[in-house]
């Protein structure tokens, strides 16, 4: 279970329509046209439901999807990863372990030294820089 269960209303009331849609309904915003798909500022991206902490700026990669990607979580115990076969896939799933929310899907096609890809809403993620007063 998650560490934070909030009631479908509070999500709502507190996430944008698009947050919405992406973290409590699995929801995937169309390539390229997220925020952070090309960014590159130092700092932390953390779970934009929740605030915790998720993916370091120094593991984010141009993949060439469209979609902000990274080839390691910030810590191991940062997000869960939940078998998906919506829409006629079979996809790792990639959840926010704190709140459950989701984030996106893991993909074994990502550089190294992990071979795997996070592909992540922009949507889902708050990045926070290491630059003061940025
Ligand atoms: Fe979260």
């Amino acid at each position: 279970m998650p560490e934070i269960e909030r009631s479908d209303a509070d999500w709502r009331a507190n996430l944008s329509p698009e947050q919405y849609e992406v973290l409590r309904r699995a929801g995937t915003e169309r390539p390229w046209s997220g925020k952070y798909v090309n960014e590159h500022t130092d700092g932390t991206y953390h779970c934009a439901a929740c605030g915790a902490e998720l993916f370091d700026s120094t593991a984010k990669y141009e993949s060439g999807s469209g979609w902000p990607s990274f080839y390691e979580a910030k810590a191991a115990g940062a997000v869960e990863l939940v078998e998906d076969v919506s829409h006629g896939m079979a996809r790792t799933e990639v959840r926010c372990r704190r709140c459950g929310s989701h984030l996106g899907h893991l993909f074994p096609d990502g550089p190294a030294p992990t071979g795997q890809r996070f592909c992540m809403n922009s949507l889902a993620l708050d990045l926070v820089s290491d630059v003061p007063g940025d």
